[in-house]
């Protein structure tokens, strides 16, 4: 049962959402933006059936952002963790996955992780890599943003450039990015519009292999293509395809939007 079938949306306007969904947390709740059951379309878990609990709030903003009402203008309902668990055990699925928006911007997603834990699920964080937090993750699934995500004020959906330093200043924090890639098993995952995206990766790659004193393969690193809908993604998926054959990265789909498009809950 999709959360915003079944509950009243509270819509926020401010594009500060981060640190204001951090305030204004009630203490075992989370904003919830989506919750539903599907096959996992990306990265390499695609295919599996899991359910996913997506959380209002970013501390970023993507020009491409394929999640905008957890993002450009975000949409929530508050569940404490009782209603998200309920929910949760109404499918028949042993993994779920927590994404966003920036799940880790909420200290309650911790609170999630450990109770789905001790239920015995595997957790899948789909987490831009810009925050730490200490919890049972089975899996990190690490985005971190390029440069070509930023919002300038020709990409910027809303047409006002307001985030394009802030997004700028924060999209790397190499130190949370090396603790994510230390603490959890992980993929990166980095989402390419073209070959320009790629020494931007190899140097990222760089300074990340320097930073963390475990192996970080090219096994590891999976390279999705930009885009939200099946017409983008025409444009971009054999070209990124032919990436990954070049540098030896992996190449994951995005099954989700093969399957259904830009639809809601998929
Ligand atoms: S980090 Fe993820 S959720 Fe946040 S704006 Fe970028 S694509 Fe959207």
């Amino acid at each position: 049962m999709p959360v915003s079938d079944s509950v009243d949306l509270e819509s926020e306007t401010d594009s500060d959402t981060a640190a204001e969904a951090e305030n204004e947390e009630s203490p075992d709740g989370l904003p919830i933006n989506e919750l539903f059951y599907s096959l996992q379309g990306e990265g390499t878990l695609a295919g599996v059936p899991s359910v996913f609990v997506r959380t209002s709030g970013c501390n970023l903003r993507c020009w491409f952002c394929d999640s905008y009402h957890t993002s450009w203008e975000p949409t929530h309902a508050w569940l404490d963790l009782e209603e998200i668990l309920a929910e949760i055990e109404s499918h028949d699925a042993d993994h779920v996955v927590l994404t966003g928006g920036e799940p880790l911007i909420h200290e309650e997603s911790a609170a999630l992780l450990e109770a789905l834990d001790d239920r015995g699920y595997h957790t899948t964080v789909e987490t831009n890599g810009t925050i730490y937090r200490d919890a049972p993750i089975d899996l990190a699934s690490v985005s971190p943003k390029l440069e070509s995500s930023t919002p300038t004020p020709d990409r910027d959906p809303k047409g006002e450039g307001e985030w394009e330093e802030r997004h700028e200043r924060d999209r790397i924090d190499m130190d949370s990015l090396t603790r994510l890639v230390k603490s959890y098993d992980f993929q990166l995952k980095f989402v390419v519009t073209d070959a320009e995206d790629m020494p931007e990766i190899l140097d990222l790659l760089a300074d990340l292999r320097d930073a963390a004193d475990v192996p970080v393969s090219d096994d590891d690193v999976l390279l999705m293509p930009e885009g939200a809908t099946r017409e983008r993604l025409a444009e971009t998926r054999t070209k990124v395809a032919d990436l990954a054959m070049e540098y030896g990265f992996r190449y994951t789909p995005r099954l989700h939007v093969d399957l259904w498009n830009d639809a809601p809950e998929t």
